[in-house]
């Protein structure tokens, strides 16, 4: 059931979509299908909240969020297991996710009421002063990778600071969602602060982006659909958050600590299956140390192992067919191009074949004009190139279109410096990479990995806009 003015709704049309488990590609549950009508429903529930929502003082919007974080934390493994169960990630990971979630809600239900606006010196007998407004009615459209995680960065933000929310998650992995949305109004959130629409995105999210109700929009997901939802918003002339992945590169000098980046490396490429934003899918090496960091990986990479989300192995399955096909045909076309491949996973006995399994498959020697080395594959698949020094490493690191997050491994302080400064990435971890979640840290995209900035104190200045008053006292 979708969420609309607090209560459960089904489409108006009556129409389903039938949702199935990657792991087994077996039906399991069904959501509505969202059309015009419906989200116009969503969208005049929103905007008539939203004054008295708005109005909420700051740390009252604050404490229902921290009341929400609390009813996460208490339902986490029910959460944990159906995000598993939706998207096919282990079940370990779907714990991580809950764990991130809670912190969302209890870092925005904090923050809320500690963005202050300024007094500005201006004329004699004048005061100006800035206050930071809800933009009103936010439509958040997610993606399937990471469905609790990014709908809690998006919703934290977008209440803590007064605005009211139309979600529409993919419609491969909306249950999480819809259950967050039961668990805001049992935390007092008043109906038609927290709605949910389930849906196509063609349709239901097409319909949302364009609708002359909302005033902001927010997005996770690809470049062309960013492009899509960017026009629609146009057409009203709204404000947009654009989130839109990335060809993010670890940059291995030969002086690196290499015990402590290995286990890293690889599991920035395998967490959620590759299907990560900010998933580290280059990993440029000294030439020095290539061969031996391309010989640890590839023994690493040959002992991975995908299987059903309940056996918790390295990686679940992939989110759907279309995306398991997508990623093997870019693997298939890498080899057809000669790229060598150096290991491949496995996929395990377990694993039924009616589910949408990849195995890992790590390239060497990968030429950095390839498509394997330029777009986003969203799948359990690492590339390797050599580099020859520090300015060449720069090169490559900034040689795709994608600027989202960046990996420096060396033990050299002037040279993290250096090059932490002019690698063109939203984040750039120095001997680390996407430590923790980083809800604190701000993150988001150059280039075609997007614009705005999302989580820490950050995504509070995306969900508000400034209004300056002036008084002419005399
Ligand atoms: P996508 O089209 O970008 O989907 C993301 C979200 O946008 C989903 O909620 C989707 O709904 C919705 N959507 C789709 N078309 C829309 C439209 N015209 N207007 C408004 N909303 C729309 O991604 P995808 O097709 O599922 O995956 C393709 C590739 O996108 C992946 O291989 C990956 O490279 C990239 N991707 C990146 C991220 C990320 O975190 N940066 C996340 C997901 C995908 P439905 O799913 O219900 O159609
Ligand atoms: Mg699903």
């Amino acid at each position: 059931m979708q969420i609309v003015d607090g209560k459960p709704a089904g489409a108006l049309s009556g129409e389903t979509i039938d949702i199935a488990c990657p792991s087994d590609g077996r039906v399991f549950a069904s959501i509505p299908a969202a059309a015009d009508a419906d989200i116009d429903l969503a969208v005049a529930a929103a905007r008539r909240a939203f004054e008295r929502f708005a109005a909420v003082p700051a740390f009252e919007r604050g404490r229902l969020l921290t009341r929400l974080s609390r009813l996460v934390e208490d339902n986490a493994e029910e959460l944990a297991a159906l995000e598993s169960r939706d998207t096919g990630k282990p079940v370990r990971q779907g714990r991580a996710d809950v764990a991130a979630a809670v912190r969302y809600y209890e870092f925005y239900g904090g923050a809320g009421d500690k963005i202050h606006g300024q007094t500005i010196p201006f004329l004699e007998g004048y005061t100006a002063l800035t206050l930071r407004e809800p933009h009103g009615v936010v439509a958040g459209i997610i993606p399937w990778n990471y469905p609790l995680q990014i709908l809690a960065r998006v919703a934290g933000a977008a209440l803590a600071m007064g605005n009211t929310l139309v979600v529409k998650p993919a419609e491969d992995a909306s249950l999480t969602t819809i259950r967050i949305a039961e668990l805001a109004l049992e935390a007092g959130f008043p109906a038609g602060v927290f709605n949910v629409v389930t849906g196509y995105g063609a349709k239901a999210g097409a319909a949302l982006s364009g609708h002359h109700g909302v005033d902001y929009v927010t997005f996770t997901g690809s470049p062309a659909t960013g492009t899509a939802i960017q026009q629609a918003a146009a057409r009203n002339n709204r404000g947009v958050t654009m989130e839109l992945g990335g060809k993010s590169p670890q940059i291995v000098f030969a002086d690196a600590d290499l015990d402590k980046a290995l286990p890293v490396l690889v599991n920035a490429v395998i967490q959620n299956g590759g299907q990560t934003c900010s998933a580290g899918s280059r990993v440029l090496i000294e030439r020095p140390v290539y061969e031996r960091v391309a010989g640890a990986l590839a023994e690493r990479f040959q002992k991975l192992v995908a299987g059903p989300h309940e056996a918790d192995l390295d990686l679940g399955a992939l989110i759907n067919a279309k995306q398991r096909d997508r990623v093997a045909a870019m693997v298939a076309e890498a080899e057809s191009a000669g790229i060598k491949i150096l290991a491949r996973g496995t996929v395990s006995r377990e694993a039924p074949s009616s589910g949408y399994y990849f195995a890992p498959v790590l390239f060497g020697d990968v030429p950095p004009d390839a498509t394997i080395a330029q777009e986003e594959i969203f799948g359990p698949v690492l590339s390797l190139f050599p580099f020859d020094d520090e300015e060449d490493a720069i090169r490559l690191a900034n040689s795709t279109d994608y600027g989202l997050v960046a990996g420096i491994w060396t033990l050299d302080g002037a040279r993290q410096h250096r090059v932490a400064k002019r690698v063109r990435a939203g984040q750039v971890f120095v001997n680390a990479y996407g430590a923790g979640g980083g809800v604190e840290l701000p993150f988001g995209g150059f280039k075609r990995s997007g614009h705005g900035r999302e989580k820490g104190f950050e995504a509070l200045y995306d969900m508000s806009a400034t209004k300056t008053i002036v008084f002419n006292h005399g």
